[in-house]
């Protein structure tokens, strides 16, 4: 069927069904608004469909291997035998089950759902066109429009995605056979991810970045067991390389990289930056150089919504662009992209629409990279704090002095606390080691609330468990922690 040029009309336009536009969808559908949640490819976005769910699924499938191969220690002898193929159609079980969640929630609270792929024609009409069966197009009237388009890999010179050997994170996580070798460009979070994931399988991993060190943006103290762990998995860094090209040698492929011309410093953790051209021989190589906003396919001009020299489209505290009716939330609307940051955005854009005073509040936003171990943060570090002119007192608790860390078998890392003097509230959080995406909740809800490193100290937590380093710290802040030395 051709759906030809049909109006349609509705309150609120949703563009892309990620985690930002269906919970902005599903919201005002709660708000009794007339939506319309519009998605050319798949829902859930990439969080559901190639991002979050599946890298983790990937992490805990390949984590349950490894430790049981690892657990001499505990007295188990054991050589798992990994099938890629039946973890990957896990993976999708898992993905299939929350995707289709996703539309059923949407059905529920009224949202009306369209495939297909939106451009605006005008400052009040979008253009829907569908491909396949119902191909054409149909325009749709909207008073209000979320723009929740997300985000795509960063593709670099020479490593085009369509050339089969190049993937990028989609394709690394749909690979069904466990590669020998991977060079991995990239050593920010997602390149590190997967990074942990193959060496865990048995891949040979080479892992190339062009600044001076892992992670960067995270503090030196929460980097280094990170950097530990992947050097005692056979991970091998090259830092200080571009990756310039790479060819098929009949073998398998060679990857070429260049000293970058200059290893920008990220805070410290610098490493040995070496100077001589690189060339690595891999199956595959992975690209993961960052992911850049889908803002240029919507013809954003027609609707007068402007984006800046990176492509986000700049948005206030309650998710508004420059133009009053159209809204943009998660990661097209930028930094940190993260889902839960995109949810929150497109919680309160709905809220707004709807007339309700929301607003944003990014002070005690968290955040989780998977590596092995996990780091979490939430509101300020020491030097952010001291930068906004705070006097600060930390309070540190390691994990090798709580008895359930050691009783996982897994002790590096520690709790950090940053306080203000003078009150005591809970300004900032850092955890590197076990759970540390969980624990961060805890901290995130104190900031939050307003609470005081007194108010965690005090709260009795269950023993034994990780959360007790939570109140170690508190109380090590406080100097009067009883595990650890107050010093
Ligand atoms: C490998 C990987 C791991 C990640 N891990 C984490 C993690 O652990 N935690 C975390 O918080 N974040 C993680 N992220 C980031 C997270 O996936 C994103 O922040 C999140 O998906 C952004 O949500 P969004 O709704 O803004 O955009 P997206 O999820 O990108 O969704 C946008 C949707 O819009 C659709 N769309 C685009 N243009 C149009 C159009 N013109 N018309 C109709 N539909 C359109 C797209 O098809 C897509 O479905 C990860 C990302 C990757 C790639």
């Amino acid at each position: 069927m051709v759906v030809g040029d049909v109006t349609t009309g509705t309150d609120v336009l949703v563009i892309g069904a990620g985690p930002a536009g269906y919970v902005a969808a599903i919201r005002a559908g709660q708000l009794d608004l007339d939506v319309t949640l519009v998605e050319k490819d798949a829902y859930g976005g990439a969080c559901l469909n190639h991002g979050c769910i599946p890298s983790k699924a990937l992490i805990t499938a390949t984590d349950v291997a490894h430790e049981a191969g690892n657990a001499e220690e505990m007295g188990i002898h054991a050589d798992p035998a990994v099938d890629l193929a039946k973890m990957v159609d896990w993976k999708d079980g898992v993905v299939d089950q929350l995707t289709g969640g996703v539309e059923k929630l949407c059905k529920a609270n009224g949202v009306n759902l369209l495939e297909g792929t939106a451009t605006f024609d005008g400052e009040n009409t979008a253009r829907i066109s569908h491909s396949g069966e119902g191909q054409g197009s149909e325009s749709i009237e909207f008073e209000h429009a979320i723009v929740a388009t997300g985000s795509r890999p960063i593709e670099i010179p020479g490593f085009e995605y369509g050339d089969e050997p190049v993937l990028d994170s989609k394709q690394a996580l749909a690979l069904d056979s466990v590669p020998d070798s991977l060079v991995v460009v990239g050593a920010g979070y997602i390149g590190m991810e997967l990074a942990s994931v193959f060496a865990k399988l048995g891949t040979d991993v080479t892992v190339i970045e062009m600044l001076d060190g892992i992670l960067p943006g995270y503090d030196d103290d929460l980097k280094r067991p990170v950097k530990q762990r992947a050097t005692d998995l056979g991970i091998e860094f090259h830092f200080g390389y571009t990756a310039s090209e790479w060819y098929d040698h009949g073998d398998g492929i060679r990857v070429e990289a260049e000293p970058a011309e200059q290893a920008a410093a990220d805070g410290g953790q610098a490493e040995a930056v070496e100077a001589e051209p690189l060339e690595l021989d891999a199956e595959h190589v992975l690209v993961a150089v960052g992911r850049e906003p889908v803002s240029d396919t919507l013809d954003l001009e027609a609707v007068g919504v402007e984006t800046d020299d990176r492509g986000f489209i700049e948005t206030d505290s309650r998710a508004r662009t420059n133009v009053d009716h159209v809204f943009a939330v998660g990661d097209v609307a930028g930094e940190p992209m993260l889902a839960h940051k995109g949810s929150m955005e497109g919680q309160v854009a709905a809220e707004v629409i709807a007339g309700e005073p929301a607003a944003i509040d990014y002070q005690a936003m968290p955040a989780a990279i998977f590596t092995d171990p996990e780091i979490a943060t939430a509101g300020m570090t020491e030097s952010e704090a001291a930068d906004a002119g705070f006097e600060t007192i930390v309070g540190k608790f390691p994990f090798r002095a709580s008895g359930r860390a050691l009783t996982t078998g897994d002790a590096d890392g520690f709790v950090k606390i940053v306080a203000d003097e003078s009150e005591g509230y809970v300004l900032g959080a850092q955890i590197v080691g076990p759970e540390a995406s969980e624990l961060i909740a805890e901290l995130g809800l104190a900031i939050e609330l307003g609470a005081t490193v007194e108010d965690v100290a005090a709260t009795v937590h269950t023993h034994p468990t990780l959360s007790e380093s939570v109140m170690e710290a508190a109380e090590n802040a406080l100097g009067h922690a009883i595990h650890t030395l107050n010093r």
